[in-house]
């Protein structure tokens, strides 16, 4: 009884290990859309990667990175590696422009407000 409860546990270990060579098949593919959007997505080994995916944040068609280089229809092109800075001034950049563009509203009212002050 006891010889068969440890061959039902040696069973269980190797069943485990089959396990770990499942998960290490899967490779992580890693796509950035046109707005720099990056996610990556696992994929089983030896299966044709798309070139394409949909972004999951703004829908847009997001390309296939490889090694940091976009990968298009021939080949892969290089891309500029993006520093944690260059996010954050890009990031600012964003508040930025939006804060002009609220800026340009105001001074549009304002001088509305005055032609039909001045008529
Ligand atoms: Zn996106």
């Amino acid at each position: 009884m006891s010889e068969t409860m440890r061959g039902m546990r040696l069973g269980s270990q190797s069943l485990e290990s089959d396990k770990g060579v499942e998960l290490s098949a899967r490779q992580l593919v890693e796509f950035k859309c046109p707005k720099g959007h990056e996610f990556s997505l696992a994929f089983a080994e030896g299966v044709e990667l798309p070139l394409v995916w949909q972004c999951q944040r703004c829908q847009a068609s997001a390309r296939r990175l490889e090694q940091g280089m976009l990968v298009n229809g021939e080949g892969i092109e290089e891309v500029a590696p993006r520093t944690h800075y260059e996010m954050v001034k890009e990031r600012r950049s964003e508040q930025e422009l939006e804060q002009l563009l609220e800026e340009m509203l105001v001074s549009m009212r304002k001088r509305r407000a005055q032609g039909q002050v001045s008529a």
